[in-house]
C-alpha cells in the first residue's frame, strides 16, 4: 500500500530536502527505501524480527548524525548510487551490532579471507563471478534470476566450486547467508581494499543500463573482475535496484517508529477548532 503523503516525492526531492530535515522527505525515504534495507539485513545478515528495525534505527542515527553529515555525502546522481552508499553503511552497522544473529552457524575459520575468495572466483567470466558472489551472500537461484535477468544455470560450472566448507551457500534452505557475521566482515574488508584505480558506482550504473559503448565498458568490466571492492559495489548496485522494485512495502506503524529516531523538524500538530477559539 502506498502512503498517500509520500507519492509526490521523487528521489531527487528526498535527497535535497532530506538534508534540511524535512519530515515529508524522510517519511518518503522510509516508505520507499526501508523495504530495501530490511531485505539487505535479512539476506546478508540473517537479521529479521525486532532486531531488524533496531539495526536500521542505528544506521539511520549514523546517517543523520552531526547535521546529516553522512547523508550529505551520499550520491545525488541516481537512486541506485545513493542506495549503494547507504547499503555500505547499513551492512557495517549490522556487523557492529549483530553479535549473535539468529540461527547463524559459525563458519569454518578463514572461509572468507579475501585471498581465498579471490581464488574461488579466479578465471571466471564476470557474470559467473557475480552469481557466485550473490550465492555466497545467501541468494537463492530464483531471486538471482530476477536480479540478473538471466538463468543462474549458465553459471553451474562456477557453482560447482562451492564444495566442502562453501557447500551450505549452494543449497541454503532459507534465503540468507549461512555465515552472516563472517560474510559481513568479509564485505567490510573488501570495501577497505579500495585503490585509486577503483571506479565510481556511477560508471557501474551506466554500464548496467547499457549507456556506454563496448569500448568504454570493457575496461570497467575488466577492473571489476579483478577487484573485490568494486565487485561488491557492482553487485550492490544491482541488488538495491532489484529490491527497490520488488521488496514488500513496510507498514505505516513501522515507518512511524523509524521516523522517531531522526533529527527532523516535525510539522506542528494542527490545532483543533476549539483550541483555536481559545488561543
Ligand atoms: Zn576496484
Amino acid at each position: 500500500m502506498k502512503n498517500s503523503q509520500t507519492t509526490l516525492f521523487t528521489f531527487h526531492k528526498i535527497r535535497e530536502q532530506g538534508e534540511q530535515g524535512n519530515e515529508g522527505a524522510w517519511r518518503a525515504f522510509l516508505d520507499f527505501y526501508s523495504p530495501v534495507f530490511f531485505r539487505l539485513l535479512e539476506i546478508h545478515g540473517n537479521i529479521d524480527g525486532a532486531e531488524a528495525p533496531r539495526i536500521l534505527r542505528k544506521a539511520l542515527e549514523a546517517l543523520t548524525a552531526n547535521g546529516f553529515e553522512r547523508f550529505r555525502a551520499t550520491s545525488r546522481q541516481s537512486e541506485r548510487e545513493f542506495l549503494g552508499d547507504i547499503r555500505c553503511l547499513l551492512l557495517e552497522v549490522a556487523l557492529e551490532t549483530a553479535v549473535n544473529p539468529a540461527q547463524a552457524e559459525s563458519a569454518p575459520s578463514g572461509i572468507f579471507e579475501t585471498g581465498k575468495i579471490a581464488k574461488l572466483l579466479e578465471d571466471l567470466p564476470l557474470l559467473h563471478k557475480e552469481m557466485l558472489f550473490f550465492k555466497l551472500s545467501g541468494y537463492h537461484d530464483d531471486t538471482l534470476e530476477r536480479v540478473l535477468r538471466i538463468a543462474p544455470r549458465v553459471a553451474e560450472k562456477a557453482f560447482e566450486r562451492l564444495t566442502a566448507e562453501y557447500a551450505p551457500a549452494r543449497n541454503a534452505e532459507r534465503e540468507r547467508c549461512p555465515w552472516p557475521v563472517e560474510w559481513l566482515a568479509f564485505l567490510k574488508q573488501a570495501r577497505a581494499m579500495k585503490t585509486d584505480k577503483c571506479l565510481s558506482t556511477h560508471q557501474f550504473v551506466r554500464v548496467h543500463d547499457g549507456q556506454v559503448s563496448w569500448y568504454d565498458k570493457e575496461p570497467v568490466e575488466k577492473h571489476v573482475s579483478a577487484c573485490l571492492h568494486c565487485l561488491d559495489s557492482w553487485t550492490g548496485i544491482r541488488e538495491v535496484g532489484y529490491w527497490r522494485r520488488a521488496a514488500d512495502p513496510v507498514s505505516a506503524s513501522r515507518i512511524t517508529g523509524l521516523l522517531e529516531v531522526l533529527p527532523i523538524e516535525k510539522a506542528p500538530a494542527k490545532k483543533s477548532f476549539f483550541a483555536r477559539l481559545c488561543s
